[in-house]
């Protein structure tokens, strides 16, 4: 949608449900649009995977089988094979190409994390208008440089852009913040201020769990699961832990089913990771963790954590 403003200034955007199972930014964007709000600039507003979102209960889906990710498809130079054309690809280049036909002043896309986070804003760039939009929302910010086809990415050469984590789906405290937010970063801006006072969580190595792996969370290694992961582990989520964090547990002997990559693909398993002889999988130096899963299915379809450099 493109909501018509005065055109005083360029135009903003506003996007949400990329991943279908995350209604935070639906139910504020309702409730700041329902008034009909006229602003000093035409807003674009885009409600990502809509399938997915309504299919089966309702919101309950990241997307659907047979789906991309609907946040690793924007303006990919290196795309896997077989998915030139997908649906998902030709939607995120047709609203792209919507979106940077002009001027554009701001990107703001709203998520969802899959476990416990404190709120956040991810800024690919670290200049001060990405600072600026990110603090609208709040102080705790992580800088994001993985290359992997997120909006944002796709966006920040452009326009300052953010993408904000309001914390887990369909709590009142998420809305309330993701509202907050979009009214502070929608309303006028006061000169060129300097960002907020803030912390920058940065470079981002991805953990994933090996594919031929059976796990799950909690409990114990058995002959059902070859891994268990903390059950509680996303309570970390953005605090620094020691060396020694405890990320699971595997039979006393048996290989270390985790792989730790960096942006550029190499493997820093061995550099962050040390498996005890008692199978126990713990992190080898000072860490932040940040977006740690709680379920097998979010694990699977995007990864288990990242850890970032302290
Ligand atoms: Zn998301």
């Amino acid at each position: 949608m493109r909501i018509p403003g005065t055109g005083e200034q360029p135009a903003r955007a506003v996007t949400t449900l990329l991943h279908g199972d995350e209604s935070t930014g639906v139910d504020a964007l309702l409730t700041l649009l329902r008034p009909r709000p006229v602003y000093p600039f035409d807003l674009h507003v885009v409600f990502g995977n809509v399938e997915a979102a309504l299919h089966g209960p309702g919101f309950a889906h990241r997307f659907l089988e047979g789906q991309e990710d609907g946040n690793r498809v924007w303006d990919t130079p290196v795309r896997p094979a077989g998915a030139l054309g997908s649906p998902q690809r030709r939607d995120a280049d047709a609203v792209l190409g919507e979106l940077l036909a002009g001027p554009l002043d701001g990107l703001i896309d709203l998520h969802n994390t899959t476990g416990a986070n404190p709120f956040h804003a991810i800024v690919a760039d670290d200049d001060p208008a990405s600072l600026d939009l990110a603090t609208r929302f709040c102080t705790t910010l992580l800088r994001w440089d993985l290359g992997v086809g997120t909006l944002l990415e796709a966006v920040a050469p452009h326009a300052p852009a953010v993408a904000i984590e309001c914390g887990l789906p369909g709590r009142r405290a998420s809305t309330a913040f993701a509202l907050d937010g979009l009214r502070r970063a929608l309303g006028p801006r006061p000169g060129a201020l300097p960002p907020a006072d803030h912390d920058l969580v940065r470079d981002l190595r991805r953990v994933t769990v090996l594919s031929d792996v059976r796990f799950r969370f909690g409990g114990e290694p058995d002959h059902e699961a070859d891994l268990v992961l903390e059950p509680n582990g996303d309570a970390a989520n953005l605090r620094a832990v020691p060396a020694g964090h405890v990320l699971g547990r595997v039979h006393p002997g048996a290989p270390l089913p985790l792989r730790v990559t960096a942006p550029d693909g190499s493997d820093l398993t061995d550099a962050l990771l040390v498996l005890r002889p008692d199978g126990t999988i713990v992190t080898r130096t000072i860490t932040t963790p940040v977006m740690v899963v709680r379920t097998v299915e979010a694990a699977r379809k995007d990864c288990y954590c990242y850890l970032a450099a302290a």
